[in-house]
Order: structure tokens, then C-alpha cells, then sequence
């Protein structure tokens, strides 16, 4: 039955930025959904943990800092270890940084670079590698943007990295399809997190914001739960390579 498919019981995800914000509710949104879940952050996790565990799912809490690509096998090992396996990853952490192009700095760009892209090509090739020995499939979901589809302003290393998180996905769906793992991504529109803060406190690109969302308001996180769970599940084993937004249709406009 339909239904049947999008129930994750039994899989192990792993969900980068899993503290708080969109990473949060799509962890939460997979342990509804069934999966137990390892997160990674560099903040304390004892709130998403303690919500997770709530659920009836287990739940382990592995600090990295990802601007540093030597914890992708740290990673992936420990998830295996405690919690029996890896069936889904997400590549959820993000940073961004604001600055004008003439100002932009070389630190703003590889600060944003390693983590966005960098890092997320080498914890999916980590996590890749356990999966195809598994042998029994897999799914990647990496958060882009819609910096994936539009230029931006003031954000040239987010618009670069999130960009390039659109190709890969792409190439990583290409590669990994015959191993029977998909690799698709979810691009959020404006969504109220700690990222966006800067924006929805000046009232000016607030305004101009809302005023060109079909849907009339910010996105919550919760808003993403739905797309995880698809992209997370069997229901999507013939989606590869795709990024679906999930914006209160912004792009459509
Ligand atoms: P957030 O800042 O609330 O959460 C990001 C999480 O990533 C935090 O828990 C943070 O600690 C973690 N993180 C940051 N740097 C890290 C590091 N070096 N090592 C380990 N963890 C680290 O942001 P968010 O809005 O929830 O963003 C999540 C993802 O969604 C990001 O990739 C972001 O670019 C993307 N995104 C957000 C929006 C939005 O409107 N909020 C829109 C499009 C895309």
C-alpha cells in the first residue's frame, strides 16, 4: 500500500545540523516517519535528541565541526557502530555569509565553501561506500537553495556552493543509481530560522520578501518534513538526481 512506502522503520539516518532549525524538524520528521537518527553539529544536540527520543526512536549525538573533512569517517563509522547501519544521509548543514562583492573576503568564501560543498561531497562518498557494501541501497538528500536556481545578492560563496550542490546532486544520482541509492535535494525557500534572522529583522527586505511569495508568508521547518520523508523513503526510488523546492512558490513566480 501508498502508505506503506514512506515509513522509514528501521533505517538509520544521519542529519547534519541537526541542533536546530531546518535539520531539526527534518530529523524529527524522519523519526516520525519510523528512523532512527544520528545528528551532527557543532552545537549541543540535546534538545533535537531528547524530541527524537520522545518518539520512541533511538537517537546518538556525534559533535564535528564540518569546515574540516577529516570527521566524514568518524561519522559514518559511529552511526554504523551504535546504531546498526546507514540507510540515509542528509546533507543538511549549511552556513552563509553577507557582504558586499568588493568587500567579500577570502575566509567568507572557503569558510562557507568547506562546509556547504566541500565537505558534503566527502561525508556522501563516505557514506556511499557503506551504503554499497551494505548492499541494501540508500538515499542521499542534500539541502540546496534557491541560490541553486537564482543568483543572489551579497552571498557569492552561498550562491556558488549551493549552486554546486544542485550539479552534484545530479552527478552523485548519476553514479550511485545502479547501487539501487538515490540522491536527490530539497531547495527551502524563505524559511524562519536562525539563518535568516538578519533578513526578517529589516523590515525593508522583509516586505519585499513577502510581497513575492505566492504563499503569502516565511516558510516554517516543519514545512520540509513532508519532502524529507519522500525523498528519505521507497515512495521515491524512481526520483534521481532532482531538487525539489519547497518555497510557497517563489520560483513559479
Ligand atoms: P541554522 O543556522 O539554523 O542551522 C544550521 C545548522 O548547521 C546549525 O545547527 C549549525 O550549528 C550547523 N552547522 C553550521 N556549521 C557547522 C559546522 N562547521 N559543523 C557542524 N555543524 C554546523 O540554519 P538553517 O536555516 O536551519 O539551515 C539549514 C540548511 O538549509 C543550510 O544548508 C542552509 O543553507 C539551508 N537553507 C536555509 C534556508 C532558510 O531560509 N533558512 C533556505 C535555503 C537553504
Amino acid at each position: 500500500m501508498i502508505l506503506d512506502q514512506f515509513k522509514l522503520d528501521g533505517k538509520v539516518a544521519v542529519v547534519t545540523g541537526g541542533a536546530r532549525g531546518l535539520g531539526r524538524a527534518m530529523a524529527l520528521g524522519l523519526a516520525e516517519a519510523g528512523a532512527d537518527v544520528a545528528l551532527v553539529d557543532i552545537l549541543d544536540m540535546s534538545e533535537s535528541q531528547a524530541q527524537i527520543k520522545k518518539l520512541g526512536r533511538r537517537c546518538i549525538a556525534i559533535t564535528a565541526d564540518l569546515s574540516d573533512k577529516g570527521c566524514v569517517d568518524t561519522i559514518v563509522h559511529t552511526a554504523v557502530e551504535k546504531l546498526g547501519g546507514l540507510d540515509i544521509l542528509f546533507n543538511n548543514a549549511g552556513i552563509i555569509r553577507r557582504a558586499p562583492l568588493t568587500e567579500f573576503t577570502e575566509k567568507d568564501w572557503d569558510d562557507v565553501m568547506n562546509i556547504n560543498i566541500r565537505t558534503l561531497f566527502f561525508l556522501s562518498q563516505a557514506a556511499a561506500r557503506v551504503m554499497i557494501k551494505q548492499g541494501r541501497g540508500g538515499k542521499i538528500v542534500n539541502t540546496a537553495s534557491l541560490l541553486s536556481f537564482q543568483g543572489g545578492i551579497l552571498v557569492p560563496s552561498y550562491t556558488a556552493s549551493k549552486s554546486a550542490v544542485m550539479g552534484l546532486t545530479r552527478l552523485l544520482a548519476n553514479e550511485l543509481a545502479p547501487h539501487q541509492i538515490n540522491v536527490n535535494a530539497i531547495a527551502p525557500g524563505y524559511m524562519a530560522t536562525d539563518n535568516t534572522k538578519p533578513l526578517r529583522d529589516d523590515p525593508v527586505r522583509n516586505k519585499a520578501i513577502l510581497d513575492r511569495i505566492p504563499a503569502g508568508r516565511w516558510g516554517e521547518p516543519e514545512d520540509l518534513k513532508g519532502a524529507a520523508v519522500f525523498l528519505a523513503s521507497s515512495a521515491s526510488d524512481y526520483v534521481n538526481g532532482y531538487t525539489m523546492a519547497v518555497d510557497g512558490g517563489w520560483l513559479a513566480r
